[in-house]
């Protein structure tokens, strides 16, 4: 089972080490990191744990401690490196319900010890849940590096304002712009370069500033929206900017197509709210969402408008930007990974072909009210005659009737389509046919949404990676072997 991180004071009752080996050793030294005093019961101590008792930071206790030397404790080690007495410690430390750690044997363990990175105040713990110590212990080396050596200092300081800050701004989004502003600014800089008093006077001009700044603001607060692609669902797709509007965001309001993995981006603090947008599945109807987003940015929030792919791909972006406007309210809109690009990256086929396609275009499957598309806005005839590529979104249920129209307008009934299911998700399946089988067996293909549908000359260049090949009609098939 995967362990939890926790930090844990070590103010009251001392932890306890079993043991007084070389073993016992290593371990009290990390504890002695946090702790000011650490109990060992063992029948001796060796050199180090004995000098340690010696400055009086080792209190030695009885070997082989019961129940009542382990109540209480906010950690116990067992480090006898005797199986029996160390399952017995195990038995006894669980039975209590207190944390017990006995180093390389995760099945008796009830916590587990991080690799450290100290920087004072700050403190990096890094955990594997015992499946790969070594990889920890890469990755601690890596964050050694990247961190700075006076990032304590920085953390130190910025405590020692934290009352006035408290005191000056209401908490909330203008507290904390206040500290993005200090941690990324030359304050943070001069600190970090040791020069202590120049970084103490340019945290308190910002706290000035902010506080006056946030005195007039209180009246009116300015709340921002970014409407954000979050691209097909791998988060790897995000933009820099998406991220980093994630990581501002008091409010996110997402659709149901938007991967796991770009939620977890957000700022642990932020409101997450579902507007769903699955076909068929409950969604919140557009004018609420539209309603939500200026309610909240004119309460002051840093709101996120996540969508799936692109925002202004078949996502009503325009619409929720015409409200925000409405409002005078601030918008910035991030593009995202537009789904049909992303499956033909997927694919490694390109959408656009010197030799076979010299448009691309992108079609809706479905018209308002859930119908199967006219397309009457579409010269046919035209994308008829070839040389250009259609990819079509949402168009998972009304790809037959669509097939059947293209046939009807004069595409050439094995011109392959190729549907890409969960682009650049874990699930993602893709699936090869023509537009003839599309129209008269379109169930053979067992395709589920979120698809997109990718007709033309190109679907036809070998692709990436496996596809399922679906060809119901014999001549068809013929023409491809
Ligand atoms: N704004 C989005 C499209 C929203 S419409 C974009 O730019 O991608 C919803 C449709 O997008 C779905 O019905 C499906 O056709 C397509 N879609 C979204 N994510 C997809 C994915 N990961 N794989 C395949 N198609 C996807």
């Amino acid at each position: 089972m995967r362990t939890f991180p926790i930090f844990v004071r070590f103010d009251g009752k001392p932890p306890l080490v079993v043991g007084g080996g070389p073993l016992a050793a290593i371990k009290t030294r990390l504890l002695l990191k946090r702790a000011d005093r650490v109990d060992v019961a063992a029948e001796g101590l060796n050199p180090e744990l004995s000098s340690l008792e010696a400055e009086g930071k080792v209190v030695m206790q009885p070997a082989h401690p019961d129940m009542d030397q382990i109540r209480g404790r906010p950690l116990v080690i067992s480090a006898t490196e005797i199986e029996d007495e160390d399952a017995r410690i195990a038995e006894i430390a669980r039975a209590l319900g207190v944390p017990v750690n006995v180093p390389d044997r995760p099945a008796l363990c009830t916590a587990a010890l991080p690799a450290i990175v100290d920087r004072g105040e700050v403190t990096v713990a890094i955990g594997t849940s015992a499946a790969a110590p070594v990889l920890a212990q890469r990755l601690r080396a890596w964050l050694e590096n990247e961190l700075h050596p006076r990032l304590g200092d920085l953390a130190e300081l910025a405590g020692q304002f934290r009352e006035r800050v408290a005191g000056s701004l209401a908490e909330g989004t203008g507290r904390r712009r206040l500290w993005e502003k200090i941690f990324d600014g030359p304050a943070a800089q001069a600190m970090l370069h040791g020069d202590e008093e120049t970084a103490r006077k340019l945290i308190d001009r910002e706290i000035e500033s902010a506080a006056s700044a946030g005195n007039d603001a209180a009246h009116a607060p300015h709340g921002r929206v970014f409407l954000v692609g979050a691209g097909p669902g791998d988060p790897e797709l995000l933009t820099m900017k998406a991220i980093r509007a994630l990581k501002a965001a008091d409010v996110v309001l997402y659709d149901k197509l938007v991967g796991d993995g770009v939620l977890e981006l957000a700022r642990r603090e932020a409101e997450l709210i579902s507007v769903g947008k699955a076909k068929g599945a409950h969604s919140v109807p557009q004018p609420e969402i539209n309603a939500l987003l200026v309610a909240r940015a004119k309460a002051g929030r840093t709101v996120v408008r996540l969508k799936g792919g692109d925002p202004f791909i078949f996502g009503r972006g325009g619409e929720e930007l015409d409200a925000l406007r409405a409002e005078n309210i601030a918008v910035e809109v991030i593009p995202g990974v537009t789904a049909g690009a992303a499956a033909a990256a997927s694919l490694q086929i390109p959408l656009t072909h010197r030799d076979v396609s010299h448009t691309v275009t992108f079609v809706s499957g479905h018209e308002a009210g859930g119908k199967a598309p006219s397309f009457e806005h579409l010269d046919l005839k035209a994308l008829a005659s070839g040389n250009n590529t259609l990819v079509v979104y949402m168009g998972v249920t009304t790809g037959a009737v669509i097939a059947q129209r293209l046939l009807e307008a004069g595409f050439r009934e094995a011109l392959p389509v190729i549907a890409v299911e969960n682009a650049s998700r874990p699930n993602e399946r893709r699936v090869a046919t023509t537009i003839s089988t599309l129209a008269n067996d379109a169930d053979s293909l067992g395709l589920n949404s979120p698809a997109v549908l990718i007709f033309g000359e190109v679907a036809g260049l070998p692709a990436a990676g496996a596809v399922e090949t679906i060809l119901a009609h014999e001549e068809v098939a013929r023409a491809y072997a």
